[in-house]
């Protein structure tokens, strides 16, 4: 069976990750993604690739730290993303409901653009009420060039359909099971199947079915089966191509099972 990958998981922030990842093993998921906020919790993060060799981690400054940064902050999180299991940039963006003044979340976001095109790594994107202005700068700083995942997409078609032309995909969460979420449902079933990944954003974002609860890594499936029913895919097909489009956006070499899978269809298809 091909596995899952959670694209967006605060592994850091959660009280017991060792059992948590194994729990999410159980039911199929294989590798994540750990993406940073603030400078104080790189270390934290960077620790999380010890609890299992699947574990990689995306460090950055996310709009909410962009308040307190130093240059120093960029000089240390070029070095870590030197280690061997970094594989992006996150989460970085821009939150119109942060108390963090506008112009030092712009700096702090095209600072994070220039280093993903100089370190040749994707983005994982964080957006609050601000995905236009977000598209401009990632249009005008080259963003293009290195892509990346608009993490908990929750916007329209037609702002899924911009940040596609841009070369980014649809981190599709929680969100999508939840009863009042209106558009996304629509949204997931029109997109091309090269546009979708999986995340849990654990401890935030709890699917519907445990609202209340903080998020646990596990939970991916409940995405996993959602994202399943809206486009007719058995729950194998939705492992297979949403690990397949995180594969390829993180540059991690493709499971050996959809190796295996892959080989078939392509002879099956000459
Ligand atoms: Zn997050």
């Amino acid at each position: 069976m091909t596995r899952y990958i959670d694209t967006h998981i605060h592994l850091d922030l959660l009280a017991e990750p060792a059992l948590l990842v194994q729990e999410a093993e159980q039911v199929g998921v294989g590798a994540w993604v750990v993406p940073g906020v603030a400078p104080e919790q790189w270390s934290e993060v960077m620790a999380t690739t010890a609890l299992h060799e699947q574990i990689y981690v995306a460090p950055g400054i996310h709009p909410q730290a962009a308040g307190n940064f130093q240059k120093a902050h960029l000089d240390k999180l070029r070095q870590l993303l030197t280690h061997e299991r970094a594989v992006a940039i996150g989460e970085v963006g821009l939150d119109r409901q942060l108390d963090v003044p506008w112009q030092q979340q712009e700096e702090i976001f095209i600072a994070m653009i220039r280093l993903a095109r100089e370190v040749e790594k994707p983005l994982l994107v964080h957006t609050r009420r601000s995905t236009g202005r977000i598209l401009e700068l990632l249009q005008r700083e080259g963003g293009d060039q290195v892509g990346g995942i608009f993490h908990a997409f929750s916007g329209s078609l037609e702002t899924a359909r911009k940040i596609m032309d841009l070369g980014f995909l649809l981190g599709v969460g929680g969100v999508v099971t939840l009863r009042t979420a209106r558009r996304l449902p629509e949204v997931i079933r029109e997109v091309p199947a090269e546009a979708l990944v999986l995340e849990t954003d654990a401890p935030y974002l709890t699917p519907e079915q445990h609202r209340g609860q903080p998020n646990r890594p596990a939970y991916l499936e409940l995405i996993a089966r959602q994202v399943a029913s809206l486009r007719d895919w058995t729950l194998a097909e939705t492992a297979q191509r949403t690990t397949l489009n995180a594969c390829r956006v993180f540059g991690l070499p493709l499971p050996d099972t959809l190796q295996k899978d892959k080989e078939t269809s392509d002879n099956e298809s000459e």
